[in-house]
């Protein structure tokens, strides 16, 4: 059995992350099943597995990320204009989030037929704060260091 989070053991735990310039929860898993990852495959944001490291089942951290070790600097030039026709069907509206080829994106402003999308992440350029929770650890498969994903309640299926 593993007995700290590390690479190839399976973590389960509960967390709520916030924005600590105004306090706003982002997200959270207490209202929810804990999540369920595999370390050291790139299934969570850079940061977050490298302050959990180490941590013991019941072990409870608190770290703030820096926007570069969650999800990016905010990119001007991932804002762009485009076309209306390119939305097809789709009545564009500001808020609106719709996946394209490249990856989601946000619709930020509509002007007639010009439409103003945004590729960043909506919390990219925010650092973020977690409070963790480690709810239970297991050493993880050989199937699922192969797959780079945890299996079983919390994890994929195949
Ligand atoms: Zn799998």
């Amino acid at each position: 059995m593993s007995d700290e989070l590390k690479e190839n053991t399976v973590a389960t735990v509960h967390y709520t992350g916030t924005i600590p310039k105004d306090g706003r929860v982002f997200d959270s898993s207490l209202d929810r099943e804990p999540l369920t990852f595999l370390v050291g495959h790139k299934q969570m944001i850079p940061g977050f597995e490298r302050e959990m490291l180490g941590a013991k089942v019941g072990e409870k951290r608190e770290f703030t990320l820096a926007s570069e070790d969650a999800y990016g600097a905010y990119m001007e030039e991932a804002v762009q204009q485009v076309p209306l026709e390119m939305f097809g069907e789709i009545a564009p509206e500001p808020g609106m989030t719709l996946m394209s080829d490249i990856g989601p994106l946000r619709v930020t402003k509509v002007d007639g037929d010009t439409i103003t999308v945004d590729f960043n992440h909506e919390l990219a350029g925010e650092d973020l704060t977690f409070n963790v929770e480690v709810v239970e650890l297991r050493d993880a498969t050989e199937e699922e260091i192969s797959h780079g994903h945890a299996h079983g309640p919390g994890g994929h299926n195949h």
